[in-house]
This record gives structure tokens, sequence and C-alpha cells, in this order.
């Protein structure tokens, strides 16, 4: 009943993952940040010194990978790679870079395409990241296309970092504007907003004024209520 897969897709720092989570809170659903799975990849393929060229070893590596998310105290989720809580380590300039370089690779989209999959089997979820409502998902109930204009994402990125990871805010703008680039012109399940997927520009937004726009898209595509 009322059982619904919900995507959020968008460049960096557009506000997917508090949105994502406040919405889920919401909503009662769990919700799965896509992009932790990245950069748990890339986290532990830097480790193991894995060579990503070779197909092989790449494919050995995720063999033996077990990525979870759980959702700790406080709300927010932790990563799990192997049993091992690799939420801090994820969170820098560097991995989102990394990440953004292992999610062009064909074998680690596979197999997080895959992860993803099963995550959603059980419905009641909110996904956020760059294909969720194009590739993974393409059959979601309700699609979102978050974005904000590259400077207010930036300023949000900078804020956010601890201790603003030693970067002043054009570091941070010119590598949004990188990574974005480089997410959007991949060959593979590009950044893209899905054809169905309702676009919200949070520029001049603030968190609970694109919550309750998209629970007017839920409840009006479902009925369903929320807290
Ligand atoms: O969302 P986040 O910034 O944590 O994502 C890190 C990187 O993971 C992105 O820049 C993107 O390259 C990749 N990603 C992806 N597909 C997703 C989620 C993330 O390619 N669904």
């Amino acid at each position: 009943m009322n059982s619904m897969v919900i995507t959020i897709d968008g460049p960096a720092g557009a506000g997917k993952t508090t949105i994502s989570r406040k919405l889920a809170d919401l909503l009662d659903y769990r919700y799965v940040d896509t992009g932790a799975l990245y950069r748990g990849v890339a986290w532990m393929a830097e480790r193991q010194h894995v060579d990503l060229e070779d197909e092989k070893a790449l494919g050995a590596f995720l063999q033996n990978l077990r990525l979870n998310l759980e959702r700790n105290g406080s709300g927010s989720l932790k990563l799990l790679a192997n049993g091992e809580d690799i939420t801090a380590e994820i969170r820098t300039p560097a991995m989102s870079m990394a990440a953004s370089s292992v999610a062009k690779r064909p074998q680690v989209r596979a197999f997080l395409l895959n992860v993803q999959r099963q995550l959603g089997a059980e419905k009641d979820v909110v996904f956020e990241g760059r294909d969720m409502g194009t590739v993974v998902f393409p059959q979601a109930d309700v699609k979102f296309f978050l974005t904000a204009d590259v400077l207010v994402r930036a300023r949000r990125r900078h804020a956010e970092l601890p201790d603003h990871a030693g970067q002043n805010l054009k570091d941070v703008l010119a590598d949004m504007q990188r990574r974005d680039a480089q997410d959007a012109g991949r060959d593979l399940a590009p950044l893209a907003a899905a054809p169905d997927a309702v676009h919200i520009d949070a520029s001049e937004l603030t968190v609970d004024e694109v919550l309750a726009m998209m629970m007017r898209c839920i409840r009006d595509k479902s009925g369903i209520q929320g807290r």
C-alpha cells in the first residue's frame, strides 16, 4: 500500500543529501545516498592500490567488496566497507574527485547498479544520486531533479567541509565545476534529469520550502499524506 521508490538526482552541492534525509523522515522511508557508495568504492580501491585500468584486478576487488549504509543515532548515514566504518574518510575533496573517476568505469557502475536495485527491492526508499531516475530506477514512482546556482552550491559545500578542508571558495567552485562536467559528460549513466522528473531550482529556496514542494508532488501522485 502506497509503497514507492522516490529518486532525487542533481549536481554536487544542490542539497540532495539533506533533502533526501528529511523527506525520508516525513514519509517514514529509508534513504540511500548512492554517492556514498561510489565514494566507498574509490576509497577502498585507493587503499588496496587497485589499478582501475586493469579489468581483472578491478573485477576481483569488486567481488570482495561489501558496502552497507546504516543510519546512525543522529539520523545521518554511516558507510561500512567490509564491516569497517569509513564515513569520515570518504568526505574529502580528494575522495569527491576520486569517486567521480571510478564512476566512469562500467564494471563499477554494474556492481553498484546491483547493490542499489537490491536496496530498492523492498520499496519505501528515497534514493539520491546522478542516475537514479534515468538508469537505476526508470520506473520510480516520483522523480525529482534538484539543482541550484553553481555559486550557491559552492558556498554551501565550502561551509559544510570541516575546517573548509584547507580550500577557499574558489577552489571548491573550480572542483565542483570540474566534477559536474565530468559527471554530465561521461558516456555511461551521465548526470541528467529523467524526462519525467520534476525540476526544482533550490537557489532561493529554504530546505523546508523544497520539502513542501516535494510533498505536494508526492501527494498529487500517490495520495500519501506523510507526517
Ligand atoms: O553525491 P556525491 O557527491 O557523494 O557523489 C560522488 C560522485 O559519485 C559523483 O561526483 C558522481 O561521479 C558519482 N555518482 C554517480 N552516480 C550516482 C551517485 C554518485 O556517478 N548515482
